[in-house]
């Protein structure tokens, strides 16, 4: 795509999300009042933009949001301010008089990471709204068999840090639970026992010993019951003793909810509701051995703890199903679902707690904080701020289709609240020596502003020593080359080639001479800085600090910046001119470690 048919795909989609549907003669209008210099292609562009306007008001308006999202972040700011406050829907079924309880149930598998994080944030809001109460309960019954965690190395199972790296993520993004009644399941394993045993004792569940093969192939996928659902209830008691005290070994009885051989749906057909496990529980060691499955334990616990608002995943419908059945087994009210849209994220998003905690265990992440994992504590300590993530989730609504989430959307949020306070510094990326003639000073410094806009923050200095009327500098090794940005329409300029002139930023005009592949030489033309050429980024090759900057894709930048910034503080958030923002991780013999911000 060119730049003037993104230009029209971007009047197109503001148009079209301003109006419901985007009209050619705004369009191009706008275009041809905005871009003068298009005006005499009037001809060949009005067909361009019919056929545009024409694409985008097939889409749907998610899909409308999305891209204008990616191709210009900016542009919704002004949309949000006027449906600000509007953006979540009340919720369904609020009873005055009668508290809003809700709960958010992370599985302590890890700690919590961004695609987690819209659902805390929609419950958070909500109790806010109605003055409710969120209780947090970890879902922490056993993720597998013993058999399982021993031989899958995929296997889901819970880690003991991960619970405080939950409450630790909580905080962070300032979701207000009560901390005075956090629930965990694990906990409960006597009452999930009773209710089971209750269930049994009623002919509404059963032990079942078939092979679970067997029983999917042979009786599940036709609908037929398998031979134990026809036994008498005292042999069906006999059986859960048996599960409880260890006659029966993992896997070889589980207890089915008589849901019915007629269900429609398969996978409805008298689910597994309690199993046996013999792996070590991090809280309660071996205590039990029979545990329950997880819509099994929410229909009992939703219910003990009033809770009356459910948000959930649209792809968690059958959950819901088991739930709702033993709320119309027992006589309990129901408590109200509400099911939203999953948040997909783009291929560099790796969102897998299992992944993360081995990358963890083998040393190659910087443990939960490291940007790859995409955790809480990785945006925290990239310099994400907690307002941007929540600000740019509620923007999400409460759809029931898939979003994509646009990073760029948190980023340029972000941006707003960081930028005031993030110094800027010289930094260049994969550095190239540059050797500079002819100087007629011994000394050239430069005062650039700590921040453009706020003067009073004051400069700071870069000194740069001649020699033999000569010196030496860094810049960067990208400079030299054309550089495509990923949609492969942009190019980075300047490119540096021979007979060019640049300004050396804030300092003087050169001519480059030649360029290799390991040094490129120029020379001194004044000190006067004309505007119109074109300006580089340089720090002083004799006095400089290596940077390294890790990227939550996992990329590593290094790279040399001006000296100043040794004494900066852990933890402050700058931006490196013409790279980008990055937060200060560690600094170690000279060298400072970074993540990347955006
Ligand atoms: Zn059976």
């Amino acid at each position: 795509m060119d730049s003037v048919e993104k230009r029209i795909l971007i009047e197109a989609l503001k148009n079209a999300v301003k109006f419901g549907e985007a009209r050619d003669n705004v369009v191009i209008g706008k275009i041809m009042q905005d871009f003068p210099e298009y005006r005499s292609k009037f001809k060949e562009l009005t067909p361009k933009i019919a056929k545009m306007v024409k694409d985008v008001n097939s889409w749907n308006a998610e899909k409308q949001q999305a891209t204008l999202i990616e191709l210009e972040p900016q542009a919704l700011e002004h949309k949000k301010k006027e449906a600000e406050e509007k953006v979540l829907p009340d919720l369904p079924n609020v009873t005055k008089g009668k508290k809003v309880v809700m709960r958010l149930a992370p599985y302590p598998s890890g700690a919590l990471h961004i695609g987690n994080a819209r659902m805390l944030v929609l419950n958070d809001e909500y109790v806010k709204r109605y003055k409710g109460n969120l209780i947090l309960v970890y879902d922490d019954t056993i993720g597998a068999t013993k058999t399982a965690i021993k031989g899958d190395p995929d296997a889901k199972y819970i880690i003991p840090e991960a619970y405080d790296l939950i409450q630790e993520g909580l905080d962070w993004l300032g979701i207000d639970y009560d901390k005075n009644n956090v629930v965990y399941k694990s906990d409960r394993l006597n009452i999930y026992e009773n209710y089971a045993q209750e269930f049994i004792h009623k002919g509404d569940a059963y032990v079942c010993t078939c092979d679970a093969e067997e029983f999917r192939e042979n009786f599940k996928k036709v609908g037929k019951p398998c031979p134990c659902k026809a036994l008498p209830i005292e042999t069906h008691l006999e059986r859960w003793k048996s599960m409880l005290d260890g006659t029966y070994a993992e896997q070889e009885a589980v207890v089915r909810l008589n849901t019915g051989m007629d269900q429609k749906d398969p996978a409805l057909r008298d689910h597994v509701i309690m199993r046996i496990s013999e792996a070590e529980h991090p809280r309660v060691g071996t205590k039990f051995r029979v545990w329950p499955i997880l819509d099994f334990s929410w229909g009992i616990d939703d219910h003990d703890l009033g809770i009356t608002h459910i948000i959930r995943g649209a792809d968690l419908q059958k959950e819901g199903f088991i739930e709702q059945f033993i709320w119309d087994l027992m006589g309990w009210e129901a408590a109200t679902i509400l099911l939203y849209g999953r948040m997909k994220f783009s291929n560099d998003f790796k969102l897998s707690k299992t992944l993360a905690r081995q990358k963890i265990n083998t040393k190659e992440y910087d443990g939960w904080k490291d940007p790859r994992t995409w955790s809480l504590q990785s945006l925290e300590a990239r310099g994400i701020q907690p307002d941007a993530l929540r600000q740019s989730l509620i923007d999400l609504g409460m759809s029931q289709s898939g979003i994509n989430f646009s990073e760029k959307w948190l980023y340029a949020k972000n941006t707003k609240i960081i930028d005031a306070d993030a110094f800027r510094y010289w930094f260049v990326e994969n550095p190239i020596k540059l050797d500079i003639k002819n100087l007629p000073k011994t000394k050239y410094s430069s005062t650039p502003l700590l921040h453009p806009s706020n003067e009073s923050a004051g400069t700071r200095k870069i000194q740069l020593n001649t020699e033999n009327n000569l010196a030496s500098v860094y810049i960067s090794r990208l400079d030299t080359t054309i550089q495509y940005s990923r949609d492969g329409s942009e190019i980075r300029y300047p490119q540096i080639t021979k007979g060019t002139q640049f300004r050396l930023k804030d300092l003087f005009t050169i001519e480059i001479q030649s360029v290799h592949s390991k040094k490129v030489n120029a020379i001194f033309l004044t000190e006067n800085l004309d505007p119109s050429i074109r300006k580089i980024q340089w720090v002083p090759y004799d006095s400089n600090i290596v940077v390294h900057v890790l990227k939550p894709t996992g990329e590593i930048t290094q790279g040399k910046a001006e000296n100043t910034i040794k004494f900066l503080p852990i933890g402050k958030i700058v931006q490196f001119e013409r790279y980008g923002y990055v937060k200060i991780q560690k600094k170690q013999k000279n060298e400072i470690y970074c993540y990347f911000t955006h």
